[in-house]
């Protein structure tokens, strides 16, 4: 494994753990040359689904662009990287089970919403209203009610949040 950092080849496991539900290594490496450390994620290559986009194009699932949007929705939010990792898991174990050879991307997008949704209400929100690209303030305000008449212990507690975010949204 290269160095990112120098590019040298040689760099030492220093920690290695499981994560996800179990089915990801996750490896602390430190480089030999810069000592500089980084994290490497092992995990069986899977037979996912090929993902059908909107405008008919196929393209293969890429779990790294699923991962940093769901990363971007949670920018700032009380969510560890475990907590990541397994919703990640969640989603490729149910597009597997799924049986399909394709899938529209649409319904990826169901799937990182029902994560979010038990994750974090407000990072739900974010992802919710960049996907379903919510037109206008009024179109949010309703996800909120919504998401308000139907709450969770997490809706309660961030709730404060929701209402600062949907102020700074507005703005
Ligand atoms: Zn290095």
């Amino acid at each position: 494994m290269r160095c990112p950092f120098c590019g040298a080849q040689d760099t030492k496991v220093v920690d290695s753990r499981l994560s996800g539900e179990g089915d990801q290594v996750r490896r602390r490496r430190k480089c030999v040359v810069c000592k500089e450390r980084f994290t490497t994620y092992e995990s069986a290559e899977l037979n996912l689904p090929r993902i059908v986009k909107r405008d008919g194009s196929r393209v293969p699932f890429d779990g790294r662009k699923l991962r940093s949007g769901i990363m971007r929705a949670l920018e700032k939010r009380p969510v560890s990287t475990e907590q990541i990792d397994t919703a990640m898991s969640h989603i490729q174990r149910r597009l597997m089970s799924s049986g399909e050879s394709e899938v529209p991307s649409l319904r990826i997008g169901e799937l990182v919403m029902d994560e979010l949704r038990q994750l974090d209400q407000v990072a739900y929100v974010r992802f919710a209203s960049v996907y379903r690209k919510f037109e206008d303030v009024a179109a949010f305000r309703e996800e909120i009610e919504r998401l308000e008449r139907q709450p969770s212990p997490e809706a309660n507690r961030h709730q404060m949040d929701l209402l600062k975010e949907l102020e700074s949204n507005a703005e």
